[in-house]
C-alpha cells in the first residue's frame, strides 16, 4: 500500500475558508475523519486485507501554511485553539489532520485551566481576532492526570504522598471535581472517603469526558468575562482505540460538543456519559455471550 504526497505547480491554490465557528468545527471534524479513514486502511492492511489503489494526498506549500518561497512567512493565522493534554500519544494537528498555521494549541497535562495558558489564550484572542472562530478543549482516553486524581479521591493516602509536591498537587486539584461529578454520576457515595476500586476504572473512564466538558464550561466564562471577541467553546475526547476525537464513549463518527451552559447540564452531560460506557460494556457482554454460545 503506498501513500504518496503529491505536489503539483501548476493545480490551482485552494486557500482554506473558515468563515465562522460551524465551519471551524466542521474543519475539525472532517480532519479527524480523514485521520481515522488512512489509519484504518493501514491497520486493515497490516492484518493481511487485500492491497489497495495508492492513496495521494495533493500538499502545496500555502495550503500547509508555509511559505511559497523562502523568506515569505505567512501572517499567523490560526482558526481554532485547541487547548489539550500534553499526552505525547496526542499530537493535535495530526489527530484533526490540519497544516501549519491552522491552529493555536495549548497543551498541558490533564488539558487543565492554567494562568499561563489563558495568558497565551488572551494574547492569541486579542492578536488574532479575525482569523480565529472556535476554541477546543481536547481530553483523551487513558489520561495519566484523571487516573492520578482519581487514585487520589479512591485512596486518600496516595493523594497526601503527591500533594507534597506543589506542582502535581496544582493539576490533580483541578481535576478533583471532575473526577467527583464523575464519581456521583457512577452512583458513589458523596463522602468519597469509603474505597470501591472496582470503580475506578468507571470513574476514570467518565472522568476523562467531564474534566473535558468541565474545562469547557470553565473556559466559556473566562472567554465571555474578556468582554470583546468570545468565540464559542467546544470539547471531544481523542479516544485510543477507535483514534476517534468523540463527545461520547463508543460514539461511530467524529464530532465535538458544545460546552455545558451550566453546572446542571455538566451533570447531565456526565449521566450520559455512564449510559454510554454501560451500554458499551453490556454489549461486550452480550458479544461474549454470543460467542461462549457458539462455542
Ligand atoms: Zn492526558
Amino acid at each position: 500500500m503506498d501513500v504518496i504526497y503529491r505536489y503539483d505547480p501548476y493545480a490551482p491554490i485552494e486557500r482554506r475558508q473558515v468563515p465562522d465557528a460551524e465551519s471551524a468545527r466542521q474543519r475539525l471534524v472532517e480532519g479527524n475523519d480523514r485521520f481515522v479513514g488512512l489509519i484504518a486502511r493501514m491497520q486493515q492492511r497490516m492484518l493481511g486485507g487485500a492491497d489497495v489503489e495508492p492513496i495521494v494526498l495533493p500538499v502545496c506549500p500555502v495550503t500547509m501554511g508555509l511559505p511559497l518561497y523562502p523568506g515569505a512567512v505567512p501572517a499567523q493565522a490560526p482558526f481554532a485553539i485547541v487547548m489539550g493534554c500534553a499526552d505525547a500519544r496526542v499530537p493535535v494537528e495530526q489527530v484533526f489532520d490540519l497544516a501549519f498555521n491552522d491552529l493555536f494549541v495549548l497543551r498541558v497535562a490533564g488539558n487543565i485551566l492554567s494562568t499561563e495558558g489563558l495568558g497565551s489564550l488572551q494574547y492569541a484572542l486579542s492578536s488574532f481576532a479575525e482569523s480565529l472562530k472556535l476554541v477546543v478543549v481536547l481530553g483523551h482516553s487513558k489520561c495519566g492526570a484523571v487516573s492520578a486524581a482519581v487514585d487520589s479521591y479512591l485512596r486518600p493516602e496516595y493523594y497526601v504522598d503527591l500533594a507534597t509536591t506543589h506542582a502535581l498537587r496544582g493539576i490533580l486539584d483541578q481535576v478533583q471535581p471532575s473526577v467527583r461529578t464523575s464519581a456521583l454520576a457512577v452512583g458513589r457515595k458523596s463522602d468519597g472517603l469509603i474505597c470501591d476500586l472496582d470503580e475506578r476504572s468507571l470513574i476514570t473512564s467518565v472522568a476523562v469526558y467531564v474534566n473535558a466538558a468541565m474545562t469547557a464550561l470553565s473556559l466559556q466564562r473566562e472567554i465571555r468575562s474578556y468582554g470583546s471577541h468570545a468565540p464559542p467553546v467546544v470539547f471531544g475526547v481523542y479516544d485510543f482505540d477507535m483514534l476517534r476525537v468523540q463527545d461520547l464513549p463508543g460514539a461511530t463518527a467524529s464530532a465535538l460538543r458544545s460546552a455545558p451552559a451550566s453546572a446542571d447540564e455538566l451533570t447531565a452531560y456526565a449521566a450520559e456519559v455512564v449510559t454510554a460506557l454501560k451500554l458499551i460494556e453490556d454489549l461486550g457482554e452480550s458479544q461474549s455471550h454470543k460467542m461462549s454460545v457458539h462455542w
